[in-house]
C-alpha cells in the first residue's frame, strides 16, 4: 500500500483525475488530530491508542502530532513501530499472553506497564519483568452484552481470579493496576459501567488499592447516518461511576481506544465492476479487502454513489446484494446495502467511516487487495 506525496483537495477530486481500478482508502489527518483532541479534552484520564486498528506511519505519527503520548501494543512489531515513531510516548503491552522471547523484547525496549489474566502469564512476567517501577493490570470480564461482539471470550480473568492475581502482583512489588476491554463499538455508556464497579469490588476484596484502572478501548465510531457517538456521554459517566465505586481510593484512568481515533479518519472508495444482469454489484474490494470488519459487525450505511465524471447519483435507495472481487461466496457485504438506484459500471461507491481495522486486516487474496492510499484535506465529496 503506497502512500503518495500529493494531497488531494477531496476524494471526489482524486477519483476524478485518476479514475483508479484498484480501490482507495482516503486518509484525512485533520479529522484524525481533531478525533485525538476529542479524547484528550473529554476523557477524564490519559489517552493511548491501540495500535492494532490502524498501524499505518502516517496515523501514528499525526496521534503523536495531536498529542496522544500513550499506545496499546500487543507484539514486538508494534512496540517497535512505537519505539521509532514516537520515542518518549509509553507503551502498554496489553496482550495477556506472550511468548518468552516476546517479553525479553519488551523489557529491552523499556515497556513498563503489561496486562495479565492468567496465573501461568503472571508467573512468567514476575520471572522476566524487573518489578521496579512496573506496573501490572490483571485483565478482568463481566458477561456484558451491548458490544459488536464479545471480547470476553479469548481474555480476562473471572472477578474471583482477578483477586488473587492483584494481591500476587502487589506481593511481588509491581505497581498493581486493574483492565477490562468492554467489547468494540459499544455506543451504550452502560457497558462501562458494571466493569468500574466490579473492579472497585476487585480491589477491595483484595486488599490492594490500585494506582490505574484501564477502562479498555471500544469506544463507538461513526458507523450509522443518524447515529453519532455520544463520547462526551460515555467520559462523563466513566469519571462519575469511578469516583461513586472508589470513593478515596480513586485511581488514575487510561483509556484505549482504536476504532474511534482513526474509524472516522479514512474514506474507501471501491469501483463497481459489474451490476450482474441489472442485479448484484460487483466491487473491486470487498470482505478480504478493506471491508474485513462489515460481515463481523455489520455494515456502514454512511455510503455515495459517485459517477467515474465525480457526480452524485441521486436514484432512490434501493437494497442490493453486493459482492468482493474474489471467487469466494462469503465475499459478501451483510445483507443488501442501499444504494442509489442508477448505480452503474465504473461508478465508485464511497464508504465513510472506514479507518478502523481496514488498512491491516487487506489481504491480497486472489490476487486483489491493491488497495491505495490517498491523503485528503477533507472528506466531504
Ligand atoms: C482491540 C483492543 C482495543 C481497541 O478496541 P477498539 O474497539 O478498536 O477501541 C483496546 N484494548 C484492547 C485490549 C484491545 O484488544
Amino acid at each position: 500500500m503506497g502512500l503518495s506525496k500529493t494531497i488531494w483537495t477531496n476524494p471526489t477530486e482524486f477519483l476524478r483525475a485518476q479514475g483508479p481500478e484498484t480501490p482507495v482508502l482516503f486518509f484525512a489527518p485533520t479529522a484524525l488530530q481533531a478525533a485525538a483532541r476529542r479524547f484528550i479534552d473529554g476523557f477524564p484520564g490519559m489517552v493511548t491508542y491501540a495500535v492494532k486498528s490502524n498501524p499505518i506511519e502516517p496515523v501514528v505519527e499525526n496521534l503523536a502530532a495531536a498529542g496522544v503520548r500513550g499506545y496499546d501494543c500487543a507484539s514486538s512489531y508494534e512496540i517497535d513501530l512505537i519505539r521509532r515513531l514516537a520515542p518518549d510516548a509509553a507503551i502498554h503491552y496489553n496482550n495477556p499472553v506472550r511468548a518468552r522471547s516476546e517479553i525479553a523484547h519488551a523489557v529491552e525496549r523499556g515497556v513498563k506497564s503489561w496486562s495479565v489474566d492468567s496465573k501461568s502469564e503472571l508467573a512468567k512476567l514476575i520471572e522476566l519483568v524487573p518489578a521496579e517501577g512496573c506496573e501490572i493490570s490483571v485483565r478482568f470480564k463481566l458477561p456484558v452484552a451491548g458490544a459488536a461482539y464479545n471480547f470476553g471470550a479469548k481474555f480476562g480473568a473471572t472477578a474471583e481470579l482477578a483477586v488473587e492475581l492483584l494481591r500476587v502482583v502487589a506481593d511481588a512489588g509491581f505497581i498493581p493496576s486493574l483492565t477490562f476491554h468492554p467489547g468494540t463499538q459499544c455506543t451504550d455508556p452502560a457497558a462501562w459501567d458494571a466493569y468500574i464497579r466490579t473492579a472497585a469490588e476487585i480491589a477491595a476484596d483484595a486488599g490492594v488499592t490500585i494506582a490505574r484502572l484501564n477502562v479498555g478501548g471500544g469506544f463507538p465510531s461513526h458507523r450509522l447516518e443518524g447515529l453519532a457517538p455520544e463520547l462526551e456521554a460515555i467520559f462523563d459517566l466513566i469519571g462519575r461511576v469511578t469516583g461513586e465505586a472508589f470513593g478515596d481510593s480513586r485511581p488514575l484512568l487510561v483509556c484505549e481506544p482504536g476504532r474511534a481515533l482513526c474509524g472516522d479518519a479514512f474514506t474507501l472508495a471501491a469501483q463497481v465492476k459489474a451490476v450482474r444482469d441489472g442485479g448484484h454489484i460487483f466491487l473491486n474490494d470487498g470482505v478480504y479487502g478493506a471491508m474485513a470488519e462489515l460481515p463481523l459487525i455489520g455494515v456502514i450505511d454512511r455510503i455515495e454513489v459517485l459517477t467515474p465524471g465525480g457526480l452524485r447519483r441521486r436514484g432512490a435507495p434501493e437494497p442490493r446484494i453486493v459482492f468482493g472481487p474474489t471467487c469466494d461466496s462469503v465475499d459478501r457485504l451483510p445483507g443488501e446495502v442501499e444504494l442509489a438506484s442508477d448505480i452503474a459500471e465504473g461508478d465508485y461507491v464511497v464508504i465513510h467511516g472506514m479507518g478502523a481495522y481496514s488498512t491491516v486486516t487487506n489481504t491480497r487474496f486472489n490476487g486483489f487487495g491493491d488497495l491505495r492510499l490517498e491523503t485528503v484535506l477533507s472528506q466531504k465529496l
